[in-house]
């Protein structure tokens, strides 16, 4: 018998990894994220960062994030009950709402603190949360922390999502639709029209987490529910402020009286430390510079519709996104960690992801395209791509 602090249960499962062709270290950033970056002491284009507006680097927020350190210190000192509420956090959070044009913002420290806290805050046992099969694993980790049932519905398909709320209605007493507002892994847009139709049609209220819409679609980046024209139809709109906000956080934006109850249930504000003084001060300059013009989200778009439209003539499956998100689906899990591998050798940084992330068989490398990139990038990126599928015989 092995001592069991030798952890060999764990280096086993460590091996199956090593044997299946998906270990890997984790890479290293020697410096700020950006459209080029240092990574593990080679000079590389980017393109697997959600920092699409380029703001993550931008002089405006760190200047704001310095002079916020200056007035409120490093650190919080407390959870927000206990004042590590400061007036930072509460101008924070009332820019946030106007921006959404929702009643009231309520922040968290990041996006999955905000599944993890909001979902099962506002549903009980009696109630069920009905999701889309591709939601991110933050908000099924938020759904099993409720006691509510849980029902799910295949990807975008009304008809299923139909079947399962009739199916729901006379036996629980609150139904709660949850969906992205983009999908993460693929950049399709929810069909958010029909869903709040049919949450109308069945009495359900609809909780749209859109980490991967905010910054991206909508009026300067105000989202997938602005985008549709949705406002005062979904009951909760999440947005992170960790993505195109380019710092760290996560809010959910809906109606005073979810505010009043969510600073008196949300398990992640009661019993975790508010955000650090610094990271709210970024977030209000963000907003702001979203709010003064649209130059940011302007860029963005024109950098993804170059970009995909380069890609799409290459041969490769780039799914079906409609956002900047651009997947490069090779399938086997070992000859896309290859195909990744084989792009850095060529000065091109694009994560490869696998299963968990996404269905077996279904291995991507997710592009991200961002505002801060320039043409030559990008185009220096088509061609890293062409070169390696090419020498991997998959064009
Ligand atoms: C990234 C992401 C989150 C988590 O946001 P963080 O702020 O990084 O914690 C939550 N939901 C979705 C859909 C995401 O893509």
């Amino acid at each position: 018998m092995s001592n069991i602090h030798e952890l060999q249960f764990l280096k086993d499962k460590i091996q199956e990894l090593k044997d299946q062709g998906v270990y890997r270290k984790l890479p290293v950033l020697q410096g700020a994220s950006g459209p080029e970056v240092l990574l593990d002491g080679k000079k590389v284009i980017n393109l697997s960062s959600n920092n699409y507006l380029g703001f993550a680097n931008h002089p405006r927020l760190k200047a704001a994030a310095i002079s916020a350190v200056e007035k409120y210190g490093a650190g919080s000192g407390a959870v927000r009950t206990i004042i590590g509420n400061m007036s930072i956090h509460e101008e924070m959070e009332e820019v946030l709402s106007k921006f959404k044009r929702e009643e009231a913002a309520f922040v968290y420290q990041s996006g999955f603190n905000c599944n993890a806290g909001t979902i099962q805050a506002v549903t009980e046992a009696g109630d069920i949360i009905i999701s889309d099969e591709l939601n991110h694993a933050s908000i099924i980790d938020g759904s099993r922390l409720s006691r509510a049932d849980k029902g799910i519905y295949k990807h975008s398909d009304m008809d299923s999502l139909e079947s399962v709320l009739k199916d729901s209605r006379d036996k629980y007493r609150n139904i709660l639709i949850i969906t992205d507002g983009v999908f993460s892994m693929d950049g399709d847009i929810a069909k958010l029209p029909e869903i709040v139709q049919l949450a109308e049609k069945y009495e359900a209220m609809t909780y749209v987490d859109d980490a991967h819409g905010s910054g991206v679609l909508g009026e300067s980046g105000r989202g997938t529910v602005d985008h549709f024209g949705l406002h005062g139809r979904v009951d909760f709109t999440i947005g992170t402020l960790s993505k195109a906000i380019g710092v760290v956080g996560g809010y959910v934006a809906g109606s005073s009286t979810m505010y009043e109850w969510l600073s008196h249930r949300a398990r992640p504000v009661l019993f975790s430390t508010s955000m650090p003084p610094a990271a709210a001060g970024a977030i209000i300059e963000a907003v702001k510079m979203l709010t003064e013009s649209t130059e940011y989200t302007d860029r963005l778009w024109d950098n993804a519709k170059y970009f995909k439209e380069k890609m799409g003539t290459l041969g490769f499956d780039i799914g079906n996104s409609q956002t900047p998100i651009t997947p490069v689906i090779i399938g086997d899990e070992a000859k896309t960690m290859e195909f990744s591998r084989r792009l850095l050798d060529k000065g091109v940084f694009v994560s490869g992801i696998v299963f968990p992330t996404v269905p077996k068989g279904t291995g991507r490398l997710r592009c991200m395209v961002t505002a801060g990139h320039s043409k030559e990038q990008l185009d220096k990126a088509v061609e890293a791509f062409k070169a390696v599928g090419e020498e991997m015989r998959l064009l």
